[in-house]
């Protein structure tokens, strides 16, 4: 029986805490409060330790260094650090960034910011399964290409981009590459020296870490990455990110990485399982679609397209059961159907009859079950309600 409704689907916006992730912040609240920056007494001291084992935790999820990890308030701010902070620092050497169409807003609008400060960004449209084209992405480097931004998994879809090609192109042309790794940190393997990656963007509360805590990955060798700081004041984190730390955040951040990188593998295998028996369950249904390449995407993701339905109705038809997204969280303000879908070529129609779900951690496949029952019934009355059923039977 499925008592604790509504069911959570969409692990991609956010996920729940981990009760092993709380209970390991929860000391950095009060008996340890103190400032990670106080060399002075035992309680500064104590906080600087816990920061070092997350930052060591953190650091050894990516198989990176722990002095190439920067604490940032989340995926968010390290975009825009890494962004920001290369176009700024290597001002000397170039002003040309390439991205593609479908990365986070974080992104997208970082590189906005830079154009009006007088750089240049080439954007890089994908194909139809959601991956960029990598002799397209050769042939917009210039001699002034001083980044490429590519995003390691994609938000709404899930698709995986290819990272080690990816780097090879960078590599060869002496480019470095930044990637936003919020999705695919945690979920699937991720190592920035056999992906080849510079500087790397993640964020605690994708990984069933706490939210407003994230963290930065800047190569300290071969190339040694610089960045102009993007928050001044008393130099934490090398300079390169100044404010007092948020101790129990990244006391957060560092246990969930901990136990990503112990269950990662066999949590993987379940949630992928999950994630195909629903997805198969809503492919038998008329008129539906998958969204994005189904060979490189995460196991927790699917994106389906529902023709002639709208998404909002859809979610209205199961409110109560079931909480999904359509399109990405952070575009659901606003009725613009999905740039990322558009982007694969979908029509607006489509794009707007299309919803992602994200399966997680505390899912059960009793839950499951649960949901395919309640999306089926919500889809066949919407359809027989639906004018346009008739038409669309008849072709
Ligand atoms: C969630 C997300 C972000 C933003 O992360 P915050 O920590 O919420 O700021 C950026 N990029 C991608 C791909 C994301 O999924």
């Amino acid at each position: 029986m499925v008592t604790n409704l509504p069911i959570y689907l969409d692990h991609n916006s956010t996920t729940p805490c981990d009760p092993r992730v709380v209970e390991a912040m929860l000391p950095f609240f009060n008996s340890a409060f103190g400032n990670a920056a106080s060399r002075s007494h035992a309680f500064g001291w104590q906080a600087e330790e816990a920061v070092k084992c997350a930052r060591e935790q953190v650091a050894k999820l990516i198989g990176a260094e722990p002095g190439e990890i920067v604490f940032t308030s989340g995926a968010t701010e390290s975009d825009n650090l890494a962004l920001k902070g290369v176009f700024e620092m290597y001002a000397g050497k170039g002003n040309h960034i390439i991205t593609c169409n479908i990365e986070h807003k974080a992104v997208l609008d970082s590189c906005k910011h830079i154009e009006k400060l007088g750089g240049e960004v080439s954007y890089l449209n994908v194909k139809e399964n959601g991956l960029i084209d990598l002799a397209e992405l050769e042939a917009a480097i210039r001699p002034q290409t001083i980044l490429i931004s590519i995003m390691y998994a994609n938000n709404e879809i899930g698709t995986i981009m290819p990272m080690k090609e990816i780097s090879a192109i960078a590599r060869k042309h002496d480019v470095l590459l930044f990637s936003d790794a919020a999705q695919a940190v945690g979920k699937i393997p991720v190592d920035v020296n056999k992906d080849g990656i510079d500087l790397l963007a993640i964020s605690a509360h994708k990984m069933y870490g706490p939210k407003g805590v994230g963290a930065l990955y800047v190569r300290r060798k071969n190339p040694r990455v610089k960045l102009t700081a993007q928050i001044d004041g008393g130099g934490h984190e090398k300079g390169m990110r100044s404010g007092t730390l948020n101790v129990p955040g990244i006391v957060g951040l560092g246990k969930a990485c901990e136990l990503c990188l112990l269950e990662m593998e066999e949590e993987a295998v379940r949630l992928s399982s999950l994630r195909d028996k629903l997805e198969n369950a809503l492919l038998q249904l008329d008129g539906t679609y998958l969204n994005g390449s189904r060979e490189y995407r995460l196991p927790h993701t699917t994106n389906i397209s529902f023709k002639h339905l709208e998404s909002e109705a859809l979610m209205m038809g199961f409110s109560k059961e079931l909480a999904v997204s359509s399109g990405s969280a952070c575009m659901s303000a606003t009725p613009e159907p999905s740039y990322v879908l558009k982007a694969l070529g979908l029509d607006d129609e489509l794009a707007h009859s299309s919803l992602r779900f994200g399966i997680g951690r505390f899912n059960t496949e009793e839950e499951i079950d649960y949901a395919i029952d309640q999306i089926t019934k919500t889809v066949s009355r919407l359809r027989e309600s639906n004018p346009l059923r008739e038409m669309y039977k008849n072709g």
